[in-house]
Parts: C-alpha cells; structure tokens; sequence
C-alpha cells in the first residue's frame, strides 16, 4: 500500500472528525484524543474496509475478531490513567490498533495475543508505521510475569471472571516515590455483554485491590488456553 499526499488529507480530515465524535459522545481526555487523532486507524482495517476505518463502529479483521470501535478504545485507554513511561500490558493484540493508541500515550507497550497469524499481521503493521510495541503469542490470561509489574493492563476481549494472574501483576503503590498502583481495565461478563471494569491496586497484600464498574460493552470473548472460540 502506497498512501499517496491526498490520501493523507483524506485520512487526516476523518480522523479529525471522529475525535469530534468521540467528544460528544463522552470521551474528554484529551490526551486520550490527541492519540486517537494520531493512529493512522485505516492502515489496520482490512483495505476493503478502509473507507470505513473512521467510523465509530467495530469492523471484522478475520479469524472472527474485531479491531474494537474507537469509541471503546478511547474509553479503555482513559480509565487506565496512562502516565508517560508507565509500562502497559494489553491482552488481545488484534489489529495491533490499541497497541499503537498507547504508545502514543507515551507507554511502554507489552501485547498479547493468542492467534499467530493476528499478531504476525499486527507485528508486521507496528513494525512498519514505527511503533515500538513488544509482542508475544500466547494466552494473555496468564499475563506476561517477565515484564510485570504493570502500571496498567488492559484486556480488549469479554472476560468470564477475572483472571487472577493479572492481578498479581498489577505494580503495587509505593509511599517513597508516591507512584500509584496499577489498574486492571477488563470487560467482565458472559458473551451477551460485559459490564467495564476497573481493578486498582492499593497494597502489597492479597485483598488490597479496589473495584469500580463503569458502563456495558459487547466484546469478543476471551479465550483461555485450552478453550476454543467457536
Ligand atoms: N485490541 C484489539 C482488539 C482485538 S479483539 C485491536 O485494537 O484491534 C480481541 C483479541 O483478543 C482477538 O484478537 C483475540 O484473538 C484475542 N484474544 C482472545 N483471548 C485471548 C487470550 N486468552 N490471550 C490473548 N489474546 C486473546
């Protein structure tokens, strides 16, 4: 794909827009916009799709995944709280789209994700537009224990319950420096919807986690190793 000057303006013009969108519908972090304003989201939908990348809606990136609506994109990135150089891990890599909204945040990007061709696609794409995301394929559920502790973690699929691993891998607060715990975003729920979810840490101990539930969501299911997705 060659993106031609004119291209650029086009995209460029409906990203505007959209961030546009995302404002009246909710979404006021502006830092949070200026990130979507910058993701060149068309060079992660499939090409037949590009004319729609700037709509506000999920689109199908095969293997029956979704790259998610930016509206919910921009809505998981804002309760992470996202600090420059906090360390991000993301369970479901997908498209590779929420991946390059946090770098753009200025995080240190961990992902996940449990399709090989997915990932291959998405490691290709960050490769290429330059962003510095690490990768791993695998199931996410476990987290990424050689990276923790996360200042966030950010589950992009429908969770069941949530899986303790990530929890465990949440940076605990510390007094000395004053930095804060980290915070667990997932949508827990059946596959009919989930209810967004916020888990902070407050402590060293096994109970010292804050939970707070925000608005429903339909997400694709997360799979745990061993399950299948049909
Ligand atoms: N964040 C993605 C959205 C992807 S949809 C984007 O911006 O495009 C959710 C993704 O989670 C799918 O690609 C799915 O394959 C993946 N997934 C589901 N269960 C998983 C698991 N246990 N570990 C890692 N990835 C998983």
């Amino acid at each position: 794909m060659v993106a031609t000057p004119s291209d650029d303006r086009k995209y460029r013009h409906r990203r505007e827009q959209l961030v546009d969108t995302l404002r009246s519908r909710g979404i006021h972090d502006e830092r949070v916009l200026a990130a979507v304003g910058a993701v060149p989201r068309h060079a992660f939908v499939d090409p037949a799709l590009r004319e729609r990348a700037y709509t506000d809606e999920a689109l199908p990136i095969g293997l029956n995944q979704t790259i998610s609506q930016p509206f919910t994109v921009a809505y998981q990135t804002a309760l992470l709280e996202v600090g420059p150089d906090d360390r991000i891990l993301e369970v479901g890599t997908g498209s590779g789209y929420q991946a390059a909204v946090l770098c753009e945040m200025g995080a240190r990007v961990f992902s996940i994700e449990r399709h090989e061709d997915l990932l291959a696609r998405a490691r290709r794409l960050l490769d290429e537009i330059g962003y510095d995301v690490r990768t791993r394929h695998g199931d996410g559920t476990k987290g990424w224990p050689a990276f923790a502790p996360y200042d966030g973690i950010v589950v992009t699929a429908g969770a069941p319950t949530i899986p303790e691993s990530l929890l465990r891998q949440l940076r605990e607060p510390t007094e000395e420096d004053g930095r804060r715990g980290g915070r667990l975003v997932i949508p827990i729920g059946g596959r009919g919807g989930q209810t967004m979810t916020r888990v902070a840490r407050t402590g060293s101990g096994p109970h010292d986690y804050e939970r707070e539930e925000f608005h429903s969501f339909r997400f694709v299911p997360l799979v745990s190793e061993g399950g299948d997705d049909s």
